[in-house]
Formats: structure tokens, sequence, C-alpha cells
């Protein structure tokens, strides 16, 4: 059974198209400039705090939340379950962004949608992607997949390790925009840093004992490149990376022969993607003579709902790694 050609169109629509339809200017120049205001100096902070600090998403949120500590008021502007490669600002969102302090976003135009409002912003205050710094330093852990013509895969905050680096970085820009509170800023950096380098160690130890042959991440979404590769699994996203059709359907298929093959346990949906695809697959895995299920839900471009636990930062990951390895027959 194949599905209908109209249907992988729209199934399409997340994150590669989005993120394309999302940029602007031209495709073969300044690729990986995206510093949208001058230095956080140039604003520089005096007088009291809590600052009033507006991120986009919510792994942001949380990451200048550990930084600030009691000096800020931190709101997300996206909630859980929300798709930053598509959300465009609400006029009450931009009226909020308008009010803040100091603006932190992901970058490498994760937030394809809202960058014009970002930049416009960022003529009149301090305005810093978290990521600014992997891109200064050209760091060699940025995947630059085929797919997004040139452009740098955003989703790296799936590799603990990397959005670590991101965490010294977003602490310095704080540091120059409020001097007075620097040294407090570095000094929860630093702490916070300590917790993510135990997070990266649990998730490793969570990870290791999926057997080689099924370390086989199939998820409906692109979003975990870098997770995949700082803990040693393959991905394959179900999604067509292809523009043509035809493509789409072959790899399908050897999506199907690769699961069957070596007796891959789960695929995975996610909180923003569609699992119809994913359902799909499986009926087509059963045809073949191979049983595979559908993995607990995975957190790849949004938190969790309050009270889940995935709220933060850490127990997004956590809950992610949990569902990988009880899927794929981990410990
Ligand atoms: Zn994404």
């Amino acid at each position: 059974m194949h599905i209908a050609v109209d249907q992988w169109r729209r199934l399409k629509s997340a994150c590669v198209v989005a993120m394309l339809v999302g940029l602007t200017g031209c495709p073969n120049s300044e690729h990986h400039k995206q510093a949208i205001s001058a230095s956080p100096a140039e604003f520089r902070h005096t007088g009291d705090t809590p600052l009033a600090v507006f991120c986009t998403t919510g792994q942001v949120a949380d990451m200048v939340r550990n930084i600030a500590g009691p000096h800020a008021e931190v709101v997300a502007l996206m909630g859980p379950g929300i798709d930053p490669h598509q959300f465009r600002p609400k006029p009450s969102d931009v009226l909020r962004l308008r009010q803040a302090d100091i603006v932190f976003y992901n970058g490498l135009h994760l937030e394809g949608r809202i960058a014009e409002t970002l930049e416009k912003l960022g003529e009149r205050k301090a305005v810093v992607a978290v990521t600014d710094g992997l891109v200064a330093s050209d760091d060699p852990r940025l995947l630059k997949p085929t797919e997004f013509e040139g452009y740098y895969d955003p989703h790296v905050w799936h590799d603990v390790e990397l959005w670590s680096s991101c965490v010294d970085y977003a602490a310095e820009q704080l540091a120059e925009f409020d001097p007075e509170r620097a040294d407090d800023y570095r000094a929860n950096a630093k702490a916070y840093r300590q917790q993510l380098a135990e997070l990266d160690a649990e998730c490793r130890t969570m990870l290791k004992s999926i057997p080689k042959e099924r370390r086989l991440l199939v998820t409906a979404h692109d979003a975990f490149c870098y997770f995949s590769k700082a803990y040693d699994l393959e991905t394959i996203g179900l999604k067509g990376i292809s523009t043509e059709d035809e493509a789409d359907f072959e790899h399908l298929d050897e999506v199907r022969r690769t699961i069957v093959e070596r007796k891959v346990p789960a695929v995975f949906v996610e909180s923003s993607t569609s699992p119809r695809l994913v359902n799909q697959l499986i009926e087509e895995c059963r045809a073949a003579g191979h049983e595979v299920h559908i993995g607990d839900e995975l957190y790849s471009d949004a938190m969790g709902p309050a009270g889940s636990g995935a709220e933060y930062y850490s127990g997004m990951i956590r809950a992610n790694v949990a569902a990988i390895a009880d899927g794929l027959g981990g410990d």
C-alpha cells in the first residue's frame, strides 16, 4: 500500500521546507551570518534587576534562567508543542519582545518566521543568538546537511555537550549587557555546565546497552542528527529529503527494508509532527513479517508541558533518552 502523492507533499512540510521558506536573502552568500544586534554592551543595562528577558524556545529560556538566576524574569515565547520553524509572532508577542530588556534566541535559522521581527528589534536592544559562539568559532561539530542547502542544522540542543558550549557564550553576552552582575552570571554558567556534563554522562550510560545493529533512530522528523552523532546512533527521518515525490517513495521503501533487516524494534513519533507516516511504515513492516512498534513520544523542537518534567531542558533530554533506550531494547 502506498500513500498518495499529495499526502507526501503535506508530510514534507515540517522542518527543512519551513526552514528554507523562512530564510531571506541570497542563499549563496553570508550563509552563516546571523548576529542580529551589535554587542549587548552597546545596550548596557544599569540599575536594578530582575531583568525582563524574552526567549524564543523553551530550551533557550531554560538555559538563560540557569545563567541569570534571581537576576532575571525569563519568559519563553513558544510554549509546549509549538514548532519553532513555523512560529509567527502575534502582535501581543511583538509587544512583549519590545518590552524586554534583552532577547535570546536559538539562531541557525531555527526561528525562520520571526527573523524579521528579531532583526528590527536588534536595532534598538540587545538580541542574542545563543549559537553565535559556535558559528563565530566555526565549530567543527556544527552539521551542514546537504538538504539544508548550505545552512547549518539548527537542532544543536539535542547534543548536550554542544548545547553546553552555548551556555558560556550566552553568559558572556549577559555579562556584557549587565556588567554589575557579570561574576554571578559566569559562576552560574559554570555550575550549569557541570550539571550538563553529568547529564551528558547519564545519557551515554543509558544508551550504552542498545545493541549495535539496533542503534538506528527512525523518526518522522529530522531533528535528531546532532543527538545521533553525539550518542553513536544512526538516524533516518521518514520524510524524504528529495523534492521529487518519486524519490520519497524509494526512501520510504529503503527505511522499511532497513528496519526489517536489522530487526529494529521501535520507531518514534514526536510531539510536533504527524504520526500518520509512522503508522503507514508499521503496517508495511508487519506485511514484511517484522513487528515494529511506536516508541514513547520524543520531544523534538519544543519542551514538555508543565508538570511533565520535560518542561526543563534536562528533563526533556532524559525523557528522550529513556524512550530511545527503552524502545530500542537497551536497559
Ligand atoms: Zn526542527
